[in-house]
């Protein structure tokens, strides 16, 4: 589970999160939906640490990320060896493709779990091998990422997300940055780890997508989450004049 309690992040005097609370338990799959800059990336970055909260708890499996002030304001994690561990059974997948370009597909997805996990290599191939016959991409484990299309590229993404048997996957817009031919094979994908029952947050902006697959939607506003619940209450019952507004057809 992923539980963050009263989360705050602040970039100078810009408050970004003022005060987040959100619990993925075992199995779920919640989409988080708001405008730009209403801190979705923030919070989804909060989670594994990639920004450190200013204020509040993240608990991951439990365990209380441990953090203290950084003497100017802010708080950083005390405890360096417990957020490798805990971080390392996250996956996380960006907008931006975030592949190692000098190393081939397969070498990015045994990366972590030879240099990070310290698995044996041999394993680690095998496993890698099961992965990118998992997501279509077998077939280019020698392929260096610039060789591949952008759907291709966040297919290989997830296989390496996916090569640490994470706890939970963490997506943030991950069709985003794709042209719409491509989009559909990247979301097959995520569909078939939501339906195997793996923990997801994903911030989207496929309405549809977030509608079928997510147990629970959360909207973003303003750093606050302004509702939250089952797709069918939010996309068909909103309660909130910013969340209607926020769904009603732009054209
Ligand atoms: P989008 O839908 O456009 O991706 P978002 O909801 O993901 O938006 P965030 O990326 O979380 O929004 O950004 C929230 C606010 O925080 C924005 O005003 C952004 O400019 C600001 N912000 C984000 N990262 C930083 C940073 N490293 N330094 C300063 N400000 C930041
Ligand atoms: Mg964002």
């Amino acid at each position: 589970a992923i539980q963050l309690t009263g989360l705050h992040k602040r970039f100078g005097d810009l408050e970004v999160l003022k005060g987040v609370s959100l619990t993925a338990h075992s199995g779920d799959v919640i989409a988080i939906i708001g405008g730009s800059g209403s801190g979705k990336s923030t919070m989804l970055r909060c989670i594994n640490f990639l920004e450190t909260p200013t204020a509040g708890e993240v608990r991951l499996h439990g365990e209380l990320v441990a953090m203290q002030p950084d003497g100017q304001g802010g708080m950083r994690a005390s405890d360096p060896a417990q957020l490798n561990r805990l971080r390392a059974r996250l996956g996380m997948v960006f907008q931006a493709f975030n592949l190692w370009p000098h190393r081939t597909v397969l070498e990015n997805v045994i990366e972590a779990p030879v240099h990070v996990l310290g698995q044996n290599r041999d394993a680690a191939i095998a496993t890698a091998e099961r992965l990118l016959d998992r997501v279509g991409l077998l077939a280019k484990r020698d392929t260096y990422p610039e060789r591949l299309s952008g759907g291709q590229k966040q297919r290989a993404a997830i296989a390496r997300a996916l090569a640490v048997d994470p706890h939970a996957m963490l997506f943030d817009e991950p069709t985003s940055a794709l042209d719409p031919e491509l989009v559909g094979e990247v979301l097959s994908v995520i569909a078939d780890l939501a339906r195997e029952g793996r923990t997801m947050i994903l911030v989207t902006h496929e309405m549809q997508f977030a509608r079928s697959l997510a147990n629970k939607i959360v909207f973003l506003r303003n750093g606050l989450v302004e509702e939250e619940g089952p797709p069918a209450e939010l996309f068909d019952r909103p309660k909130s004049d910013a969340l209607r507004a926020f769904l009603a057809p732009k054209y």
